[in-house]
């Protein structure tokens, strides 16, 4: 086997269908092409293991599965802002932590009243 075989599914199909993946929605051989192009393609796997851990997050949080999209929308924000501090400061950061923000709000309540 020479020729390189084109890849199963392009980026956005992947991408497109992300959700169903992670959600095991998807039917086996759409599954397995999926995997495939996943693990040899570092763009996906990186915004794989980011909705992976959007789907953690709110699981452990929340207590359900269902990502609100504003909520999923606001979480994959404060990951990318943590990224970037990671890269910055090459230092531990912080999750986020539904409780943290909570609290944060509480103070500013405290200050306002
Ligand atoms: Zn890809």
């Amino acid at each position: 086997m020479t020729g390189e075989e084109p890849r199963p599914s392009d980026c956005s199909e992947v991408l497109d269908h992300l959700y169903e993946y992670l959600d095991h929605e998807m039917p086996d051989g759409d599954s397995d092409k999926m995997r495939e192009h996943i693990d040899e393609c570092s763009p996906c796997l990186e915004k794989y293991g980011l909705e992976q851990a959007v789907k953690q997050l709110v699981k452990r949080c929340c207590g359900h599965d269902d990502v609100p999209s504003d909520l999923r929308a606001k979480v994959l924000e404060r990951i990318d802002a943590i990224r970037e501090d990671e890269s910055r400061a090459a230092g531990p950061a912080g999750e986020p932590d539904c409780r943290e923000a909570q609290s944060r709000q509480e103070a500013q309540d405290r200050q306002e009243a």
